[in-house]
């Protein structure tokens, strides 16, 4: 498989949106740092000048972290109550942690997984332009549908 070739004809690597989007790195040089702060994306990258003005994971990252870590974490607190019916301070020292973490770290790296797809897969808002095909992939070109509206 021949490696991708960007906009300006330069070739990148393909490199593994999970890998990369995990560790906050750019989606295309792997170098490059997306994040300026937790959850904040940067205008470009540091490293290449990739724009990540395609960057839109919208509520994406908070989805995934309900889905599969919050709402895990609240079974817990209400099987703990209603089991062992402990005092207050201990679901402060326990639960309280636990949903807060469950829910606040795993923002970033799964924000990150989601740019990296993005950027991957050539996710974005619907366009009929031109022929086209996954990033990566073989195979035919996928043809632009014509605008049913
Ligand atoms: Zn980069």
């Amino acid at each position: 498989m021949s490696d991708p070739v960007n906009e300006q004809g330069k070739q990148w690597p393909r490199h593994d949106p999970l890998r990369t989007g995990l560790r906050g790195r750019c989606p295309r040089c792997a170098k490059g740092n997306i994040f300026k702060g937790f959850l904040s994306i940067r205008k470009d990258c540091d490293s290449c000048g990739l724009s990540y003005d395609y960057a839109d994971p919208a509520d994406g990252p908070a989805f995934f972290v309900i889905c599969f870590a919050c709402v895990p974490a609240v079974i817990f607190a209400l099987v703990f109550q209603v089991k062992v019916d402990p005092p207050l301070w201990v679901h402060l020292v326990t639960t309280l942690p636990l949903v807060l973490a469950t829910c606040i770290l795993p923002l970033r790296p799964l924000k990150g997984w989601l740019i990296c797809s993005q950027y991957f897969f050539k996710a974005r808002e619907g366009r009929v332009s031109q022929p086209w095909r996954p990033y990566g992939a073989d195979g035919p070109l996928i043809q632009p549908s014509a605008d049913p509206l």
